[in-house]
């Protein structure tokens, strides 16, 4: 059989509601056409994020009915740090509220002032986190994969070159550690392979620089390197995510992507000194370090989901699903971000609209216009995001986890053709109010 289908039912339904037209136009007034500040129940299919958002199994609720709610040595840590452990070999695994409560009190141990972070390209919050230490978060991409029209294989490598250099040319002792992340989320969802992560490793190891996998998407990089990279078609996803992590001396986790959960993350590592450190910067501000700021019954959640992520039939749908997206929107003539990654498509809003000019935000003109003809969001990353540092006009739409059918992706791909039928039509934004940082969540805009 050719067909792939969704490997599962539904036993739960959430009912969306569809709103008219007008309801729509007036919600995106209210909202001075910021997308961030309409209400979800305004809101048809929501692509706005893929974090947090994803369906839960039968047994993910039942092991959540198991939470062991005790303050400290609950029975729900020990579950999911065994499922944690076995899957990353890390010997401290230390849970934490978000991925980037992980990654703040990562960076609070190791980085000072003057301190270098690459990253194969690095994620806001930890671009974020670095950065409030005093420290410097350094992009190390391909070169070719500015070209959004480039399909290879694994777009997200680091530039193993570009490392050596930076790590023999930085003053001794400049560089704590080096980051990959695993699918690389700014880059496009586009996959690592594990070729460029032991390669990273040896470049690290020669250095004596530790090298730390920002590994929210584990799960769908691991089925790309089965599917992409020779040799390994014969292993599961989760024994390749096992070797992914053997090339790591830690990791930082958004349990929000990979593991099915709607909060937590993990701080993993095999070092004790920086564990203790770690340990108590977590009691500081997150909680005892067998619950880390989460309930038990979150812990059970994670535990479970780490463990389904891996199955070979869910990462098959879920790869296919998004690609499925991204080929039918490109086959009709909108302009994708190539070749599809794993969690998003995204479309490259000043290709598509070049009548708009980047500073009238074109994936935010497009972004508005999703939503006023079909009640979807999506979410613009480009100049309203990063301002001058934009270095696409990207429209976002990321697919959550299990929750929606492909009739639900069709009525997507519908709405956007039509849209693009009619695109030069759609006119720019300009700014009416914004926040001193981070102004795409609150920013007011008006059409011009
Ligand atoms: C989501 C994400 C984070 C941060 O995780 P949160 O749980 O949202 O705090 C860090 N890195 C990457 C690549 C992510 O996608």
């Amino acid at each position: 059989m050719q067909t792939i289908i969704e490997p599962f039912r539904i036993k739960s339904v959430e009912p969306i509601r569809r709103t008219t037209t007008a309801e729509r136009e007036e919600c995106l007034r209210q909202a001075s056409y910021n997308l961030f500040l309409i209400d979800a129940k305004n809101i048809l299919i929501d692509l706005l994020t893929d974090s947090g958002t994803s369906a839960m199994s039968t047994e993910q609720w039942a092991a959540m009915m198991r939470g062991d709610e005790s303050y400290a040595g609950s029975e729900s840590f020990h579950r999911m740090r065994a499922v944690v452990q076995e899957l990353t070999g890390f010997r401290h695994v230390i849970p934490t509220h978000q991925g980037r409560a992980a990654e703040r009190i990562l960076f609070a141990v190791m980085c000072r002032p003057g301190h270098l972070v690459p990253n194969n390209t690095h994620f806001d919050t930890t671009r974020a986190n670095i950065e409030a230490t005093g420290a410097e978060a350094v992009d190390l991409p391909l070169p070719e994969a500015a070209d959004t029209q480039l399909r290879m294989d694994f777009k997200g490598n680091m530039d193993v070159a570009a490392l050596e250099k930076l790590l023999e040319e930085a003053p001794p002792g400049r560089v704590p550690l080096v980051m990959v992340t695993v699918t690389n989320n700014s880059g496009g969802g586009q996959p690592v392979s594990l070729d460029n992560i032991a390669a990273v490793r040896r470049v690290c190891v020669r250095h004596g620089v530790p090298l730390y996998l920002d590994a929210c998407r584990f799960a769908e990089n691991a089925y790309f390197i089965r599917e992409r990279e020779p040799g390994c078609h014969a292993l599961s996803p989760k024994q390749i995510a096992q070797r992914m992590f053997a090339y790591a001396d830690g990791c930082t986790f958004s349990a929000k992507k990979d593991a099915f959960a709607n909060i937590g993350g993990l701080l993993c590592t095999n070092d004790d000194r920086l564990a203790a450190q770690e340990t108590n910067l977590l009691i500081l501000t997150e909680g005892f370090p067998t619950y880390g700021g989460l309930a038990g019954r979150d812990l059970d959640a994670i535990a479970v989901g780490l463990e389904e992520v891996l199955e070979l039939d869910y990462l098959r749908y879920r790869i296919a699903s998004v690609g499925y997206l991204g080929r039918r929107l490109a086959d009709g003539g909108v302009p994708i971000v190539e070749p599809p990654g794993g969690h998003a498509i995204y479309i490259d809003a000043a290709r598509m609209l070049p009548q708009i000019p980047r500073s009238e935000f074109p994936a935010q003109a497009l972004a508005v216009e999703l939503y006023r003809h079909a009640g979807i969001r999506a979410v613009e990353i480009g100049s309203l995001m990063f301002g001058e540092h934009a270095r696409h006009e990207l429209l976002r739409l990321a697919i959550p986890r299990r929750v929606y059918t492909q009739s639900h992706i069709d009525y997507v791909v519908e709405s956007l053709l039509e849209i693009n039928q009619r695109k030069h039509e759609l006119r720019g934004l300009e700014i009416v109010e914004q926040p001193p940082f981070l102004r795409h969540f609150s920013a007011r805009l008006r059409p011009l």
